[in-house]
């Protein structure tokens, strides 16, 4: 009895294992016709000034357009491109165009922002060829912010610290992505030439529940982050409650539905009359 079940519970995993293998290699094709057929855009984010609700930037974020299944979320394929190296092609034409846009939206002083997976930190060439991608498409390098998060610092800091440093040098800032909810070491934060942190929705969101702790955490990276002369950006801003939270707290920079949802770039090119 006891064998037949664990038969059973075999041939189950099993089952699900192949169809896991035949899902990803089936998407890694589609990904690699995606790349061919230009099906990756980016979107973009506002980011905002709490204080008078001025919008300071723009976030790029990568959306696939599949001919069959719609408009995905980098959620749906984001770990199998990274798994088969295809994130690194996906990015740079993803790059390419969110720097592209910038030049086509009204206003010349916005910033804006690059998510830049663990992988492309691995080549020590990294902020070489980000800047000749700059210098091409023609946007000055003060406004393109590099993203980077507490786990692509784990392989070798001291590495990205140099990526980091020669990027800063030519003009192009960094900002560490989900502050908070990766192997934080505050060690990082002042060894890195960081222009902006940006603190995890899930302390913005913990904040509407009056959670007090959630406050104090809060109030100690702003604190922290004042003292180190960086920037703040609270993610995932969704209600006024936590905008007005954030605002008296004095957080200088937000973004969320609240403020804004991702849109294509279209939506926020004004054409010329
Ligand atoms: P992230 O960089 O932390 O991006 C913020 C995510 O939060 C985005 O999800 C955004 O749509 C979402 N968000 C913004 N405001 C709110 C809000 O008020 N409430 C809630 N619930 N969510 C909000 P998205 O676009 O699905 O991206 C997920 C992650 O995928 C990003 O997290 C980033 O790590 C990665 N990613 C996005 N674009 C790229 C890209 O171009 N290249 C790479 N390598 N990774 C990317
Ligand atoms: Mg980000
Ligand atoms: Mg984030
Ligand atoms: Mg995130």
């Amino acid at each position: 009895r006891a064998k037949e079940l664990g038969r059973k519970r075999y041939a189950m995993f099993d089952d699900t294992l192949a169809k896991n293998v035949v899902d990803e290699l089936s998407m890694e094709g589609e990904l690699r016709q995606g790349l061919q057929r230009g099906e990756f855009q980016p979107y973009l984010q506002p980011i905002c000034r709490l204080e008078t609700g001025e919008l300071v930037g723009y976030e790029a974020l990568l959306r696939w357009h599949h001919p069959e299944r719609g408009t995905l979320l980098p959620g749906a394929f984001l770990r199998v491109a990274e798994d088969c190296g295809q994130i690194e092609a996906i990015d740079w034409q993803l790059f390419e165009r969110a720097c592209e846009a910038l030049l086509r939206l009204p206003g010349d002083s916005e910033f804006l922002t690059l998510n830049v997976s663990a992988q492309h930190l691995r080549h020590g060439d990294f902020d070489r060829r980000l800047l000749g991608m700059i210098a091409r498409v023609g946007v000055s390098p003060s406004r393109v912010i590099v993203e980077v998060t507490e786990g692509s610092l784990l392989d070798d800091p001291d590495r990205v610290r140099n990526i980091l440093e020669r990027l800063r040098l030519a003009g192009v800032g960094a900002a560490l992505d989900d502050f908070g909810t990766g192997y934080s070491s505050l060690n990082y934060l002042h060894s890195l030439p960081l222009r902006i942190l940006k603190i995890d929705r899930s302390f913005v969101q913990a904040l509407d529940a009056g959670d007090a702790n959630s406050s104090t955490v809060v109030e100690a990276i702003l604190a922290l982050a004042r003292a180190l002369d960086i920037h703040v950006i609270a993610e995932g801003i969704e209600t006024q409650r936590q905008r007005s939270l954030l605002r008296n707290m004095a957080c200088e920079l937000g973004q969320g539905f609240l403020l804004g949802r991702p849109e294509p770039v279209e939506h926020w090119v004004v054409e010329p009359a």
